[in-house]
């Protein structure tokens, strides 16, 4: 079979052909459809993370299910299910049992530290596996396993009330599918900052009340506190820490912040203000099994729609040489329904 693995000559990947995985009990064999293309792969094939040499990447994988293996209750073949970066937790630690899995300290994580979903074929952890509704697109639904739930979790952090006052900072593939979820799910008035007037322009089409383009107006928090009186939430899924700054000067007395981009800097953070506003500021990992199974009923149901453009395996190694130069636009799908 095809895979799309870390090339440890490179810093990049290869696409190399390799046997076909073996399951065991409680796994299940996916015939892989889709595969999206992350700047996580992108950290992972650099070895930020750690070396991984000849890993098989991908945490955005969509397939059906051939074959199950013995003790497996959850899954029969055809079913059709994801191949996520929370691929398997211990089961039975604080965070497992406690509706907070995506943290557990023995995680397993597809494309990283057990193979992924960039290869014909993959094995999941049956109970883990994630089943993909009817309705729902499997190369939009690749998507939402990763930028979808992650944005979806983040904003179920932020506590919102229906019609209340929700800040994206970022408007690019995290940022998009956040203003949807914000818009149609949570029923939030948004706000979208970004310093990209298309991908403002592009978040106005899918639900966003208010654009502000950070190279525009010089005091991007003062302007959201004149409009809105101050949001009730911020979600930053901008990599920069002037965005997370300009969060925390966004929301109103008692308002939230959660993080999710990954800047490797601090923020700067008011100690006076935190205490005397109530600000709340909150980290957002991914999503759990239960998450991610609303997240992808909100797009079997049309709320949520993804942009995504599906390419051939074969150009995965250009894909990701494109990304580390800052050329991708929109979300690249790996489409394996063609090998
Ligand atoms: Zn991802
Ligand atoms: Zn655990």
């Amino acid at each position: 079979m095809k895979a799309v693995v870390v090339n440890p000559a490179s810093n990049g990947v290869v696409v190399v052909e390799q046997d076909k995985p073996t399951i065991g009990h409680g796994e299940a064999l996916v015939k892989v459809e889709y595969c999206g293309v992350c700047h996580t792969d992108l950290h992972v094939a650099h070895g930020d993370f750690g070396q991984v040499p000849g890993r098989i990447l991908g945490h955005e994988g969509i397939g059906i299910v051939e074959e199950v293996g013995p003790g497996v209750t959850t899954l029969v073949p055809g079913d059709r299910v994801s191949i996520a970066w929370f691929f398997e937790g211990c089961g039975h630690c604080e965070y497992c049992t406690t509706g907070r899995e995506t943290l557990c300290r023995e995680v397993k994580n597809a494309g990283y530290s057990v193979d992924g979903g960039m290869s014909q074929y993959a094995k999941v952890t049956a109970d883990y596996a994630v089943k993909v509704p009817e309705g729902l697109d499997p190369a939009q639904a690749s998507s939402i396993t990763c930028a979808g739930v992650t944005t979806y979790k983040a904003l179920k952090e932020a506590d919102l009330r229906p019609g209340q006052t929700v800040v994206i900072f970022g408007a690019g593939g995290l940022g998009n599918l956040a203003v949807q979820y914000a818009k149609k799910v949570f029923n939030a008035q948004v706000v979208a900052v970004d310093i990209n007037q298309d991908k403002l322009d592009l978040a106005k089409e899918v639900g966003a009340d208010i654009t502000i383009n950070g190279r525009e107006v010089d005091d991007v928090a003062g302007a959201i506190q004149a409009q809105t009186g101050g949001a009730h939430a911020a979600v930053v899924t901008a990599v920069s820490k002037v965005a997370f700054n300009q969060a925390i000067d966004s929301v109103r007395a008692g308002g939230t912040v959660v993080a999710v981009g990954l800047p490797s800097e601090y923020m700067d953070l008011s100690i006076v203000r935190t205490v005397l506003d109530g600000i709340r500021v909150v980290g957002s990992l991914v999503g759990t099994r239960k998450d991610l199974e609303e997240a992808f009923a909100f797009g079997a149901q049309g709320l949520v729609v993804p942009v995504v453009e599906t390419c051939p395996v074969d150009t995965a190694p250009q894909i990701f040489d494109d990304m580390e130069n800052g050329r991708i636009q929109g979300r690249k799908v790996l489409d394996f329904t063609a090998e």
